[in-house]
């Protein structure tokens, strides 16, 4: 396992305030390990060959001291730093990101790529800008032209510099650098290094600090007990795969690591609005809300745990069973970090990573660096869902098969296979118990709507074994009138069978078993109704007791609880 990664802020690196402003709104809690080791550098003036994938940081990398250099007031002046990068698509979320970051300073950020009317460049080119993002074939038409003047370059970017070799834009860049000034500092980012970045980097950089995301790690790399899985999945859709995968995975409780706060925010609402229990925590809460929400987490009432790196450094949740990385890590010592949450004390640990398309490559670093395979699987379909409802609709029945107590259903049977072949008979209980779990074969493409957590978290499995009043399969109900329920953090997985939870309230409270009412017992967790005035009591004994040898965690049962 590794350490602690090191707590450098960007402040400590020096960054103007403007820029540690813009990065605070922006929710970034703390540079990641390419930023760490070139800003300081990149400040200081020097060239930098730097090797890093998308998902790594490198943007705001070079962006970041780019932008703290920029003289004020440049008037009319030609641009003072250019960045160039294969595609049209990466001009425009390099633009994107230097525009943010720069606002507060008023850098004037010009994309320029083919394809785009040459008109609106040239007007603003005419305004004087401060740095031009462009694609190096529309960057070689306007010095054809005489339309951009480099002369006043400070500061040059290669941008994924092999993937623009890959493109044939070598001589394009020999062209671009040397319409710029001898003494610019030259930046070369890249996620491979071969030969022929090496050749660029010794004919345009000078003494250039090395940089390499991709390190031995301190120790012996993930722990073994990690199932590592991941799904590629383009960002629209990430919510939804998230939803899904839980739903097949069914965590005891998973902690999910962003990037960002505003990202841990956006999160955690989307997936309450789903149906799941999300808290989030991130370096913008103050300590007392921390507290309350890992609170809230050590006694089970959230399901999942939404952070960034920082919020979650240091803690501890006994009983976590995933991690997932809603993106994917910005090194993989921190996905080594993250992971080493779980499968701890010899049990199993899940790591699950989503991936955008365009970070697939960081996947490979990692399972490199780790030397550990992380498996790329499907986003589970809608068929696949389906199929593993059936596969707890038919463990719930089997279960039950095994406790035979079905005598009282005789009768139903006997006088419907008068009319009906048994296995017919059998099929329609099937189906009626599967539907009362919650499973429908008629399941939109994407489970939009928030479903009520009992049915979510198992779905079949949520069948009630003792009913209270209520009609059979109606799950979440309210309590019956004068009942409160009760959570206990406890289910199937531990053990747990009705008789245990009416043993314990009954011999650790005044109540007896007649007044428990109806009892849910899911895979991970059971609700039981009680009298509303005896549900403090109860909680309090329960909390004080073991059952099955574990603490119940017992709480009033409430759904999505919020801050
Ligand atoms: P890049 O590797 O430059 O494509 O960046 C990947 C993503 O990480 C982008 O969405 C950035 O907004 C985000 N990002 C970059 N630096 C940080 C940081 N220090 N903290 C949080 N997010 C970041």
């Amino acid at each position: 396992m590794t350490t602690e990664p090191d707590p450098t802020t960007f402040a400590d690196l020096g960054l103007r305030p403007e820029l540690l402003a813009a990065l605070d709104a922006l929710g970034y809690e703390e540079p990641t390990p390419i930023q760490r080791e070139a800003i300081g550098p990149m400040l200081a003036g020097q060239d930098v060959l730097g090797q890093a994938a998308t998902g790594t940081g490198k943007t705001a990398a070079f962006a970041l001291p780019l932008l703290h250099r920029l003289p004020p007031d440049r008037g009319r002046s030609g641009p003072f730093a250019l960045v160039l990068v294969p595609t049209r698509e990466l001009c425009m979320q390099v633009s994107e990101a230097l525009h943010r970051y720069g606002k507060q300073i008023g850098a004037r950020v010009l994309p320029i790529y083919g394809g785009q009317p040459i008109g609106r460049q040239l007007r603003e080119l005419e305004r004087g800008v401060d740095v031009v993002v462009a694609t190096p074939g529309r960057a070689v038409d306007h010095l054809a032209r005489g339309t951009m003047d480099l002369s006043g370059v400070a500061v040059v970017v290669l941008d994924e510099a092999d993937e623009m070799l890959d493109m044939g834009f070598a001589e394009d860049h020999e062209t671009i650098l040397s319409g710029t000034p001898q003494g610019r500092q030259t930046l070369l980012f890249s996620a491979t290094m071969p030969a022929r970045i090496n050749g660029i980097a010794r004919r345009h950089l000078r003494d250039p600090v090395r940089i390499q995301v991709e390190r031995d790690l301190p120790a012996s790399g993930a722990p073994p007990l990690v199932r590592q899985t991941a799904y590629v999945v383009g960002r629209a859709h990430k919510a939804a795969a998230l939803g899904r995968i839980l739903d097949v995975e069914s965590p005891t409780a998973a902690i999910v690591f962003c990037r960002t706060r505003e990202q841990v925010d956006e999160l955690t609402e989307t997936m309450n609005g789903r149906g799941y229990r999300a808290e989030a925590l991130h370096g913008g809460m103050n300590q007392e809300q921390r507290d309350r929400v890992m609170g809230r987490v050590r006694a089970a009432t959230a399901d999942l745990l939404v952070a960034t790196d920082v919020a979650a450094r240091g803690l501890d949740v006994e009983h976590l069973t995933h991690v997932v990385n809603y993106e994917v890590p910005s090194a993989p010592e921190s996905y080594v970090h993250r992971i080493g949450r779980v499968g701890r004390a010899g049990r199993e640990g899940v790591a699950i990573t989503l991936a955008e398309p365009r970070e697939h490559r960081m996947l490979k670093t990692i399972e490199r660096v780790t030397g550990q395979r992380i498996k790329v699987e499907k986003v589970p379909t809608t068929a696949d869902l389906q199929a593993r409802r059936l596969e707890l609709t038919r463990a719930a029945l089997h279960e039950i098969l095994l406790e035979d107590h079905l005598d009282d259903y005789r009768v139903v049977v006997e006088t419907l296979s008068d009319d009906f072949d048994v296995m017919q008979v059998a099929l329609a209980a099937v189906k009626l118990a599967h539907q009362a779990g919650g499973g429908t074969s008629g399941d939109d493409d994407i489970p939009e709507a928030a479903l009520p957590r009992a049915d979510r978290v198992e779905p079949a499995g949520t069948r009630p074994h003792r009913e209270g009043g209520a009609p059979a399969g109606r799950k979440s109900r309210q309590p019956a009138a004068g009942r409160t329920r009760l959570y206990l953090a406890l289910g199937r997985r531990d053990g747990v069978r009705p008789q245990d939870v009416v043993g314990a309230i009954a011999g650790e409270t005044p109540l007896s078993g007649r007044d428990i009412g109806s009892i849910e017992i899911t895979e991970t967790f059971t609700l039981v109704e009680v009298p509303e005035e005896q549900a403090s009591v109860v909680v309090d004994a329960l909390n004080a007791t073991r059952v099955k040898g574990r603490k119940p965690k017992a709480r009033r049962d409430r759904d999505a609880p919020r801050r």
